[in-house]
C-alpha cells in the first residue's frame, strides 16, 4: 500500500514513519509513505495556501487550488482509483470497520487540514471524510496518523503474528478480554487460575466470557442489536444479577 499524506507540516511525519510497525512495514515492502507539502502546489506568488473567508468571520480557510492540484498530481497514475480521505471533525466517525475497508486499498491519500478548515470545493476530489472523535484538533496530521496506523497494522504480514490483529477489540464487535503476564502474583493480585491451568478450551471460554463482561461494563452500546448465543445470554443474566 502506498500512503500519501498531504500536509503543511511534513516534519511531523519524520518520527512516526521511521519507528515501530510503520518502519517494519516499510522495510518489508508492504507500506510506502510519501509526505507531500501541498504549499509547493500553490499558484500564489508568495506560496500562500490560505485566505480570508467569504462573508467574514474569524480564521483563515485553506484555498481549494493547491489542495486540488496536489490530490490530482499524487493520484495521476491511477486517477479515480485512489481513496482520498479528508480528515475533518465533520466526517464519519472512524472505526475498526473503516480501517479494515481502507486496508484493502492500494493507494491512500490522507488530506490534513489546518486553520478554519477547507474551502468547500476541496470536497470535489475527496472520496471519504473521516473524524477521529467529537473534538477539534489544530490540524489533520494527528488524525491522519491515527487512520494510517490502524490501517498499516492490518496489512497482511505486517504484524509478527497475523492473529494478533484478529483477536483485538472491535474486530468481532466486542472489547478484548483482560491480559496477564508474569508474575502470577503481583502485590497480592493473582492471575485467574484458569489461565494457569493449561486447559485451552477453558481458557478460550474464559476469554469469551470476559470479553463480553468487559463490553457490557464499558461499552454496552456495542451489544445493541448483536446476536448472542445461549451461553452468552446466560452470562449476561449472570452479570446483571
Ligand atoms: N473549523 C473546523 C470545524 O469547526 O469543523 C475545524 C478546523 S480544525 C481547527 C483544523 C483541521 O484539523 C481540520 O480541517 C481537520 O483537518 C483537522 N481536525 C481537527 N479535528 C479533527 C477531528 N476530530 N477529526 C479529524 N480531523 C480533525
Amino acid at each position: 500500500m502506498k500512503i500519501n499524506f498531504l500536509t503543511l507540516f511534513p516534519e511531523m511525519f519524520q518520527g512516526i514513519t521511521n519507528a515501530s510497525i510503520w518502519k517494519q512495514a516499510n522495510d518489508k515492502g508492504m507500506a510506502e509513505y510519501e509526505v507531500t507539502d501541498f504549499r509547493a502546489y500553490s499558484d500564489n506568488k508568495h506560496n500562500k495556501v490560505d485566505d480570508y473567508p467569504y462573508g467574514g468571520g474569524a480564521g483563515m480557510v485553506l484555498r481549494a487550488q493547491s489542495l486540488v492540484d496536489a490530490v490530482e498530481d499524487v493520484t495521476c497514475e491511477a486517477p479515480g482509483d485512489a481513496r482520498v480521505v479528508m480528515l475533518c471533525p465533520q466526517g464519519a466517525p472512524f472505526s475498526q470497520e473503516k480501517a479494515e475497508e481502507l486496508a484493502k486499498e492500494e493507494t491512500l491519500v490522507l488530506v490534513c487540514g489546518h486553520y478554519e478548515g477547507f474551502d468547500e470545493r476541496v470536497r470535489s476530489v475527496v472520496t471519504d471524510e473521516i473524524s477521529v472523535g467529537d473534538y477539534v484538533l489544530t490540524g489533520g496530521e494527528l488524525p491522519a496518523m491515527i487512520v494510517a496506523d490502524s490501517v498499516i497494522r492490518l496489512l497482511p504480514g505486517v504484524l509478527g503474528n497475523d492473529n494478533s490483529a484478529q483477536e483485538e477489540s472491535f474486530t468481532d464487535g466486542l472489547l478484548e478480554h483482560p491480559h496477564y503476564t508474569r508474575p502470577a502474583n503481583f502485590r497480592g493480585m493473582d492471575v485467574p487460575d484458569v489461565l494457569l491451568s493449561g486447559n485451552h478450551a477453558h481458557i478460550e471460554q474464559w476469554r469469551r466470557k470476559e470479553a463480553l463482561r468487559r463490553t457490557w461494563e464499558r461499552r454496552p452500546d456495542l451489544l445493541e442489536g448483536r446476536e448472542l448465543d445461549e451461553e452468552e445470554r446466560a452470562w449476561l443474566r449472570e452479570f446483571e444479577e
